[in-house]
């Protein structure tokens, strides 16, 4: 801290000591004000000490260095020295200005300047002062002007020489300082007002906000908390699952092998629909466990090419199903992205998957992959010419367990989607589906790139 910043801070902890209030109250800013004005006040009187000086060697009149040097010294005493209340600091301020008033109309004979200073006092006042301060020095003025025609009518002051007060150049010059300063203490309250009410408002508006805040963050907290044991419960729960329906599973498949014989039709359509029961079973806990796990791996990044996805998924998974059904999947020109390899896969797979799945019947489907980019986001599709979806499951179809169609009709666990959605929100994207029934869907998602997004959650 150099010097003039020392004196600063010394001159604000005199003179402003409330900085807690600093965002509620109005009063803290008159006496920062007062603390501002007071660290210039200083280095300006020493300054105006020279013409001060000056006049009185022309004139004679020694009072005015006097009065000057007695105000330069009170001051330095007001605002340097602590254990002063600042209401005191502020009094001794205003009075020193009358004073200096006096002595300018008094002794100097000088009305101009005088009545200048009994103006500026009514205006500093005002912003310094909380009401009724400001209407009590209006009232001040008006004595002192009063009194001061009194002292020239009975001839008690005359005036410099050649230059004489005369009462009624006195009662107009004065009567107009006098309607200013009613004017000001009139209107500058009023401004005051607005303010400290604006400041109440937003101080109750910044503490509601700050209290919903930290209840918002509490609840996120407890969401996060309860989202990460429902995960880790249907993590557990499906994975000790698999081992008896492991063993239902094989021992359905040896009373098929083994027994069908001696077991009658009905007998042996119960057997297959325990075993097709089984199977979707075993699908279930599979998708379930793949859904579970996304949050739980170590999210790793790296570039990936999605159209070598599409044609790795199109002649492996979905070879047989694209032959069978006369089905056929166009990549557009896409964009090489950035992400978790296995998710973005999982992903493809899930959505190019369900567009064969709900194909029209007759009809063999038809999906074209794209893609494009802004500056944060990485923007792909896929759209199908299948049975599509009507608009009010757009958003419900996201959701675990959602299903639109009995097993009967569509074979499925309603997990697919849903674990789209958090392999896109692990990417810090967005998945969504435009759709018209009877025309196609398209599936478009969107993958934060690395800059723009936070480092993976591990
Ligand atoms: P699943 O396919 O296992 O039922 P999903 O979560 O993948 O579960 O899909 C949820 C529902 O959304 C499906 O049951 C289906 O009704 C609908 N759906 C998903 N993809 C499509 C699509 N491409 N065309 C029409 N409907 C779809």
């Amino acid at each position: 801290m150099n010097l003039w910043q020392r004196y600063q801070a010394r001159v604000q902890r005199c003179c402003c000591r409330r900085a807690a209030q600093a965002d509620q109250d109005v009063m803290f800013w008159r006496d920062r004000l007062f603390a501002d004005m007071m660290v210039y006040l200083l280095p300006l009187s020493l300054l105006a000490l020279v013409p001060g000086v000056w006049y009185s060697l022309k004139t004679g009149l020694l009072e005015i260095v006097l009065v000057d040097m007695l105000m330069v010294l009170a001051l330095l005493w007001v605002a340097l020295v602590p254990g002063i209340s600042i209401a005191s600091r502020k009094t001794i301020i205003l009075s020193l200005s009358y004073c200096l008033t006096f002595v300018l109309l008094f002794f100097a004979g000088l009305p101009g300047p005088g009545l200048t200073f009994l103006f500026a006092v009514s205006v500093i006042g005002l912003l310094i002062l909380d009401r009724p301060g400001p209407l009590f020095l209006a009232i001040i003025n008006t004595g002192f002007c009063v009194l001061f025609g009194l002292a020239i009518h009975f001839g008690w002051i005359r005036g410099r020489a050649g230059h004489p007060y005369s009462l009624v150049e006195w009662t107009v010059i004065s009567s107009n300082v006098l309607f200013l300063s009613y004017l000001v203490s009139a209107l500058l309250p009023r401004l005051f007002n607005g303010l400290q009410q604006n400041m109440e408002l937003q101080y109750q508006l910044r503490t509601q906000l700050q209290s919903r805040q930290s209840e918002l963050a509490a609840a996120v907290i407890e969401l996060e908390k309860k989202n990460a044991e429902l995960e880790q419960f249907a993590y557990v729960a499906s994975h000790d699952l698999k081992e008896p329906l492991r063993m239902v599973n094989s021992f359905m498949t040896l009373l098929q092998k083994n027994y069908s014989q001696q077991l009658d039709d009905v007998a042996n359509t119960y057997v297959k629909f325990a075993a097709n029961g089984a199977h979707r079973m075993h699908t279930l806990i599979d998708d379930l466990l793949a859904y579970s796990r996304t949050s739980k791996e170590d999210l790793a990044s790296e570039d990936i090419d999605p159209a070598e996805i599409v044609q790795e998924l199109s002649s492996s998974v979905f070879r047989d199903q694209l032959i069978e059904t006369g089905g056929r999947i166009d990549c557009e020109l896409l964009p090489v992205i950035n992400g978790h390899y296995t998710s973005i896969r999982q992903l493809f797979q899930n959505l190019i998957g369900n567009a064969i799945t709900y194909r029209k019947s007759g009809q063999p489907p038809l999906i074209n992959v794209s893609g494009g980019e802004t500056s944060q986001y990485w923007h792909l599709s896929v759209a199908d010419n299948g049975i599509g979806i009507s608009a009010e499951y757009h958003r419900k179809i996201f959701k675990i367990f959602q299903r639109l169609h009995s097993k009967a009709e569509f074979e499925g666990s309603g997990i697919g989607l849903a674990l789209c959605q958090k392999i896109v929100e692990e990417h810090q994207g967005r998945i969504w589906v435009e759709s018209i029934p009877g025309e196609g869907s398209t599936f478009h998602f969107t993958i934060r790139k690395p800059g723009h997004k936070k480092s993976f959650r591990k």
